[in-house]
């Protein structure tokens, strides 16, 4: 039987895997939670990156964040998403790593963020790479090693 090749798997680059900047949803932190909620909304993601004018990684904004910041002590209060910055509210704790990363470490940082956050080397944002391209990416390989045992 054939051995697995672990060192082919995990020499890709971990660039192979990115949703590259441009495709990449994002806010700045000076919006407001209303504009950073309708991103979320509209796109369909639980979590995007905020982004300075530099394009530098500041943090992440969820749904669940905004939401949490809205709950008063006896309703719900709108009126705050006008008001509030998503720089309030962001979580700064992010799951980043260089483009030079080895996948291993990407791997082992997917076991608990669905994405995770690809920086240069002045730590200009590049993009992200999700859980599921990994996943996707280690399911073909493994049936591609399945079809070569048969052969
Ligand atoms: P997925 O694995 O495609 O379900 O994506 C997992 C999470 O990664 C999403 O819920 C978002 O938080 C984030 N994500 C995926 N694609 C994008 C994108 N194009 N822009 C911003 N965030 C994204």
């Amino acid at each position: 039987m054939q051995k697995i090749d672990e060192s082919s798997i995990l020499e890709v680059p971990i660039t192979t895997f990115m949703i590259s900047i441009d495709e990449v949803a994002h806010v700045q932190p000076d919006n407001s939670l209303e504009h950073a909620l309708l991103i979320l909304v509209k796109s369909g993601y639980t979590s995007i990156p905020v982004l300075d004018t530099q394009f530098k990684l500041q943090g992440l904004i969820s749904k669940a964040q905004i939401l949490d910041s809205i709950i008063g002590l006896e309703r719900m209060e709108p009126e705050r998403l006008q008001n509030t910055l998503v720089s309030d509210v962001m979580t700064t704790s992010i799951a980043r790593v260089k483009n030079n990363e080895k996948l291993e470490r990407v791997l082992s940082y997917s076991i608990n963020h669905p994405f995770i956050c690809v920086e240069d080397m002045e730590e200009a944002f590049l993009g992200i790479i999700t859980r599921s391209k990994l996943l996707a990416y280690l399911n073909g390989h493994f049936h591609e090693l399945k079809k070569k045992q048969r052969n």
